[in-house]
């Protein structure tokens, strides 16, 4: 029966000039989340609104669905369309929608009625009067309330008139492009990619970074890895992500530098390595899965450790957040269950079994001169030899 979708958009900050840049990049986001969708559509863009029409048969569910994750949508009201062949027609269609779309029937509404076409030959006004007289008629259940109706009846006289009454919520946010790009540090762990998805929703573009340390890391934690960032480009479109080889930078640092600043060294010459890329592929800042507190690289002291070495700002949008809410949030967007797999990142092979929770920053910068005669040669190969792979 739904031949059409209204999108509904937040319009707040989108006014002038950002409104078509936001418009343009949220229709870009639909066609992209509906190229997935059995079924061919046509989107269209009037006077502030975006249709999204179907020109074939479609899956109703799996098209909502889609929708749903598309950041920049607030709302999603399937629409049914009639021809405008005369009031009879017209309200034959509302009787029939509401049979469908409401069998119980005991509800209150009231008809909601706006003409863009003004030769229309009745007011607003008494077509609201007079379709609700018709679904009064038709169903002895139904009241009318104008101030706090169950369902509002929209009926928008255009070229056509489209009527609809629902509105499923969308994910609110902003459309992906519209934020820039960011450097996401993926790992096989449950925070990093409900970072990016959460810095995505924010309309910010993202590429993604891994390091793997093989043969310490498993193919398997890499394969695990590349399906995390499948299910994060459902929300934040597609991305490229970088695999690094960092086994021999790891085994330098293993060699060279005091076990229990292990991970705070490595994690420093991630950020620099990711910072490199990141500055290669135009990207405005990094983006990681830290928390405080949550492990001894996270806390205050090591995170000024990890900032230092990078110019660009580094994102941490779960800095607050405890684990359970971040574990809910890795549910919904459905990585969970990859995240809890359990291979070996290359972070768990080399911990030491106390690392320091409060290194002083000098200390380590210390022990980094250590590599000087390695280093520089090691991160040009790490980076000259990495693998790209394109995640759509
Ligand atoms: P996650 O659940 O995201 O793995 P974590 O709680 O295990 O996080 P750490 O291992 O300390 O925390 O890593 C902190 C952050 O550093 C991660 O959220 C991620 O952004 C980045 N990171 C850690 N290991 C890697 C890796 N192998 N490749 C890319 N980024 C990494
Ligand atoms: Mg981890």
């Amino acid at each position: 029966m739904f031949t059409a979708f209204l999108i509904k958009y937040a319009e707040i900050g989108v006014k002038g000039r950002n409104r078509y840049m936001f418009e343009n990049a949220l229709v870009d986001q639909i066609r992209f989340a509906l190229d997935k969708v059995e079924g061919e559509f046509a989107l269209r863009k009037t006077q502030g609104r975006i249709y999204v029409d179907a020109v074939s048969d479609f899956d109703f569910d799996e098209t909502v669905d889609a929708l749903k994750k598309v950041f920049g949508i607030s709302g999603i009201c399937p629409v049914v369309y009639v021809e405008d062949e005369g009031f009879e027609k017209l309200s034959e269609t509302i009787v029939d929608y509401v049979k469908k779309v409401y069998p119980e029937g005991n509800k209150t509404f009231k008809v909601c009625a706006r003409r863009a076409r003004k030769n229309y030959p009745m007011d607003s006004m008494s077509i609201n009067c007079e379709l609700g007289g018709v679904i009064l008629d038709h169903f002895p259940e139904m009241k009318v309330d104008v101030h706090n109706p169950d369902f509002e009846f929209s009926v928008e006289i255009r070229e056509k008139i489209y009527i609809y009454s629902e509105t499923i919520p969308g994910q609110g946010g902003m459309p992906v492009g519209t934020g820039g790009k960011a450097m996401l540090l993926l790992s096989g762990g449950i925070d990093s990619p409900v970072a990016g998805y959460m810095i995505s929703k924010r309309g910010v573009k993202l590429e993604a970074v891994y390091f793997h340390a093989p043969p310490y890391t498993s193919e398997r934690a890499k394969q695990k890895v590349v399906d995390l960032a499948k299910y994060v480009s459902v929300y934040s479109g597609p991305m490229k992500l970088h695999v690094i080889n960092f086994t021999d930078i790891q085994l330098a640092i293993y060699e060279k530098c005091p076990h229990d600043e292990l991970t705070i060294i490595m994690r420093r010459y991630m950020m620099r390595i990711a910072e490199t890329i990141a500055k290669e592929t135009e990207c405005l800042g990094l983006v990681t899965g830290e928390s405080i507190g949550q492990v001894a690289s996270q806390t205050m002291q090591s995170l000024i450790s990890t900032n230092e070495v990078c110019e660009l700002p580094v994102y941490r949008p779960l800095i607050a957040f405890d684990k359970q809410d971040i574990v809910d949030i890795s549910e919904k967007i459905n990585t969970y269950e990859t995240s809890i797999q359990p291979f070996e990142d290359c972070c768990t092979i080399f911990v030491a079994k106390h690392p320091v929770t409060k290194p002083n920053a000098k200390v380590i910068r210390g022990h980094e001169k250590n590599l000087d005669d390695v280093i520089d040669e090691l991160v040009k190969t790490a980076l000259e030899t990495r693998e790209i792979i394109e995640i759509e």
